[in-house]
């Protein structure tokens, strides 16, 4: 390893990177080089310890920074190339030897790294092993699984509910109910064992929607994103030579964000570190380590079963009890180098809050900064406003600031909308990261549904989605009559379907569509092993027909539609280029069930980030605006009698202000329209928690006047208003016809005066607000 590797690392970091074997747990606050420390320690593993990249299993919050920690490896080992053969640093170097170290690098190290998400790792383990799983009613599932991602769970929980059950959906909601069945799971309840515990009637029923759901799944060939990393687990405990094989492969285990770890992840880590439950449980550190980072302070993932207390018991459940155990298992990093000092402190005194926490220093390494700027809004509409021009004041004077650099932060997605219009009213390009996931849009759930039911005949819903999409005459009655006797007759649909015999029962034109789709879908599935995803993919979109249904409706919509199709296509392409070596179609469609709504297109890098808290995770951007700080909305309404609730959500709003490099902006408004309602807001609880003098408000008397008056009938000089009530004078005798400029709102027309001096409030027509003629404005509001 060159010595200029690790000396990106301060001492401790580097500690940690070059720790070798046994387990250790690195605790640190939040922009401390964590995940730096994480990704620099494979590299390391593989160069000074040549350790075997199979060897090697780490595990990532999301699919994206899984993504940006295999790119990173791969430029630390090019560049380290670079230096040794050629001597030169890679950016040096021609573009076509750049891009060959980067491919030999991929060749011989990278491609066999397994990083990933808990749920894409587990899948890929389960490609290799489901078929030596059985559940405890001796149900097993083939390799060509189909995974229901949340959607799919949801609508099967509704069928269940409303057609099979025929309960009402109102007082079994199905969101809810698969919430139970989710959190049943994960405490690894089967649905009997769940129904014991169920004291009332609501209970025994969702007990039964368990049951059932449980029985689709298994018909279907299908698992959700529970059984995604309890199958494994379970699979583990039955299969002892299984779990042996995976124990053995995995030798050195790395896991981010540890804080967030939920039991069942932490009982497959468990299984894949320890050999066994002897007393001799440990007996192979001599080779294996298990490293592990994270910060309890950003824990926040609890409705999903998170649990910090997992990060805190790390030393007792991993390390070797012997006197000296604290240092040598753990590394404490203190430095911050994300945010400046300001920020820093901020978030650190706010934090201090909590009770629930482990003390720990967090220094800052980047200047004092700037203040945070806190705003308090009239409304929702007057905070988004003061968003952009602030945004777009820093751009127009910064030139190295475009607005990939900006992110808005919210608590609740509904409190998108308010930023999406003025964003589009400015034409400020922006995305909203974990939207609506691409892979949930209609036309691509119905192009997955063709190439599911392909690889998988027993996927039912995926057949029933598509078998009259488009329409060629397959009725409501006909379907009707084709699961009639598929539950009669004890046959899978498909097997129905795809049998003339039966086929010919049906009526004439219903009988046609049904054999024109069993065609299409019979022809695709024989070309399985011989062809690529991308072709079978063209072959389904050209002979289903759905691609000349969309061109015919000539909409506007279903242009749109016609062009997801398409970049579904681009993605096929792309996943092959990625996987060289499984460019199958049942490994694709696992890479698209399991893109989380977080997974980011490049060519969006240059737009403003939209996303609530939760999303933020792990992310930085130089300026940061966290808006809508109100009691009952940040923090949320359910949690305001509940201290460990707010905890969690003070939680959150630490990793919102670490996620601010340079600045940060905080806003609140004084009434709120959400969810239909305008109702009056306080500012929430956690403003009153940070210090006053880090923050310049708007609400405060020794803050400079936003105020600039412009004397039209004077001539062309400007003369900037003085601090609002401290110096009464001429520039503050406002009348109609002035113009003025605001900081936010720009040049205006004051079209009325009410009041005088220091309480004056102004009635502006302002010029370059489209579709906002006129904003009454108190000069100071107080
Ligand atoms: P979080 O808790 O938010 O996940 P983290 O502890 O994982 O944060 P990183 O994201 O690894 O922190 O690092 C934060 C920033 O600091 C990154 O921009 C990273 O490149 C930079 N950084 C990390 N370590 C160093 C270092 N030793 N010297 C300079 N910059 C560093
Ligand atoms: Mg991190």
């Amino acid at each position: 390893m060159t010595t200029d590797f690790l000396s990106h690392l301060n001492p401790s970091q580097r500690q940690a990177v070059e720790h070798f074997c046994g387990p250790l747990l690195v605790i640190a606050g939040a922009g401390s080089g964590k995940t730096r420390a994480l990704t620099y320690r494979i590299a390391n593993l593989v160069l000074e310890h040549h350790v075997d990249p199979e060897n090697i299993l780490a595990v990532t919050f999301t699919n994206k920074a899984a993504k940006e920690m295999k790119e990173r490896i791969e430029r630390l080992f090019a560049e380290r190339e670079a230096a040794r053969s050629h001597d030169k640093p890679l950016e040096a170097l021609p573009g076509h030897v750049q891009t060959k170290l980067r491919s030999q690098v991929y060749k011989t190290i990278t491609k066999d790294l397994w990083i990933g998400t808990f749920h894409a790792l587990c899948c890929r383990i389960l490609r290799f092993d489901i078929e030596k799983f059985q559940d405890e009613r001796g149900r097993k599932w083939t390799r060509a699984f189909s995974i229901f991602d949340e959607s799919d769970a949801q609508s099967l929980v509704k069928d269940i509910i409303i057609n099979q059950l025929n309960l009402d959906e109102k007082k079994f909601d199905p969101r809810s109910v698969r919430y139970a069945i989710s959190n049943a799971k994960n405490k690894g309840l089967s649905p009997q064992e769940y129904e014991k515990e169920q004291p009332n009637f609501r209970g025994r029923v969702i007990s039964n929607v368990y049951s059932v759901y449980q029985d689709k799944l298994a018909e279907n060939n299908a698992i959700d994103f529970d059984d995604l990393i309890l199958i494994p687990v379970q699979l583990f405990r039955q299969n002892e030579q299984i779990r042996a094989y995976w124990h053995k492969r995995f030798r050195h285990i790395l896991v981010d964000e540890y804080q967030d770890t939920n039991r069942t992840q932490y009982d497959l880590i468990q299984l894949l570190v320890t050999n066994g439950e002897s007393a001799s449980k440990f007996e192979d550190w001599n080779y294996r380590s298990v490293f592990v980072v994270g910060d309890a302070d950003q824990s926040i993932y609890s409705f999903r079963m998170a649990d910090f207390t997992i990060l805190m018991g790390f030393q007792h459940d991993f390390g070797d009890g012997l006197p000296d155990d604290d240092t040598r298992t753990m590394v404490k990093l203190q430095e911050n180098y994300r945010s400046t000092e300001n920020i820093l402190q901020l978030a650190n005194e706010l934090i201090e809050n909590n009770t629930e926490r482990i003390d720990k220093i967090l220094k800052p390494t980047r200047g004092r900064g700037e203040s945070t700027f806190c705003y308090r809004a009239q409304d929702e509409i007057d905070e988004a406003e003061f968003v952009i021009q602030q945004m777009r004041r820093l751009e127009q004077m910064n030139a190295d600031l475009h607005w990939g650099k900006f992110a808005i932060l919210y608590r609740t997605n509904a409190q998108s909308r308010a930023f999406e219009d003025i964003l589009v009213r400015w034409g400020v390009p922006y995305k909203i990261v974990g939207g609506l996931r691409f892979y949930d849009r209609k036309e691509i759930k119905d192009v997955l549904a063709y190439l599911r039911a392909i690889v998988n005949p027993a996927d039912t819903l995926s057949l029933l989605r598509v078998i009259n999409t488009p329409r060629r005459g397959v009725g409501k009655s006909t379907i009707e009559s084709l699961q009639k006797a598929s539950i009669e007759l004890g046959i899978p649909l498909w097997e129905i379907i795809s049998d003339e015999t039966s086929v010919k029962t049906l009526a004439g034109r219903s009988a046609k569509g049904v054999s024109a789709f069993a065609a299409i879908i019979e022809k695709h599935r024989e070309m399985l092993d011989s062809v690529s995803a991308s072709e079978i993919v063209q072959g389904v979109l050209e002979e289903s027909g759905y691609v000349r249904d969309l061109k015919a409706q000539g909409t506007d919509e279903a242009e749109d539609r016609f062009q997801n199709v398409q970049e579904l296509y681009n993605a096929v392409l792309q996943y092959e280029e990625e996987n060289e070596d499984d460019k199958s179609l049942v490994g694709f469609l696992a890479n698209a069930s399991l893109a989380s709504d977080l997974d980011d297109t490049p060519e969006e890098a240059t737009n403003v980030s939209l996303m609530t808290l939760h999303s933020s995770k792990g992310l930085e951007f130089p300026i940061v605006f966290l808006v809508g700080l109100e009691q009952g909305l940040f923090p949320s309404y359910r949690s305001l009698d509940d201290p460990a609730a707010i905890e969690e959500e003070r939680r959150l709003c630490y990793v919102g202000i670490t996620r601010a490099q340079e600045r940060l902006f905080i806003s609140h408004a004084r009434e709120r329209r959400l969810y239909g309602n305008r109702e009056p807001a306080s500012p929430s609880l956690f403003l009153a928690e940070m210090p006053r003098e880090l923050m310049d408000t708007n609400t405060a008397t020794s803050l400079p006047s936003k105020w600039t008056k412009s004397l039209a009938k004077g001539g062309s000089q400007t003369r900037t208003a003085a601090p609002v009530g401290a110096e009464p004078s001429d520039d503050l005798d406002w009348s109609v016809g002035d113009r003025v400029m605001h900081a936010q709102f720009g040049v205006g027309e004051i079209t009325n005066v009410f009041g005088s001096g220091a309480k004056a409030t102004l009635a502006i027509r302002f010029d370059g607000l489209p579709g906002m003629k006129r904003k009454i404005l108190p000069i100071s509001d107080r």
